[in-house]
């Protein structure tokens, strides 16, 4: 109950911010080859408006809000589309999608997911990131790590638990 009343102004976009986030990835799209279709650029646009992390059926019920029915595999293809581009990744801890805070360049992201509320941080550290896998590769032959998720409490929920 303390997530739903956590006030959120501070990571509110405005619709400039959001207009230019989407002129970006348009851009960045292009300059790949690749093209962000009005279908892709609004599932974009809908992670964005949820604000961290949404499930595909979310993004689905925006977009049934948005236009009547529509097939699973819309949000689902598009989805994949995004974190092709790098413009979006899963996170697997929750089931859920995030927008890249990144330059949407082949990264290792880590994930810090929070157990309670949800809210998930991406953390960009390559150092630490090729440290771990070395690590394991010692302790653990041949284990070759993708991405790395970590579980843990938000600073919000951390505060909350304190007061
Ligand atoms: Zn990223
Ligand atoms: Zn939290």
């Amino acid at each position: 109950m303390t997530a739903a009343s956590a006030p959120n102004t501070a990571s509110q976009r405005s619709s400039d911010a959001l207009a230019r986030e989407l002129a970006a990835a348009d851009a960045h799209c292009r300059a790949r080859g690749a093209q962000l279709t009005a279908l892709r650029r609004e599932v974009l646009e809908l992670l964005l408006l949820r604000e961290g992390s949404a499930k595909a059926y979310d993004l689905q019920d925006d977009m049934r809000a948005r236009h009547g029915r529509v097939a699973p595999t819309t949000v689902y293809r598009a989805l994949e589309f995004l974190i092709e581009q790098e413009l979006v990744h899963r996170v697997d801890a929750i089931n859920a999608f995030v927008v890249c805070n990144g330059e949407h360049v082949h990264h290792h992201a880590m994930m810090l997911v929070c157990a309670q509320c949800g809210q998930v941080t991406e953390w960009h550290d390559e150092e630490a990131f090729a440290a771990l896998g070395k690590r394991l590769r010692k302790s653990v032959a041949g284990f070759h790590v993708g991405s790395v998720e970590i579980k843990g409490l938000c600073t919000n929920c951390t505060e909350a638990q304190a007061g």
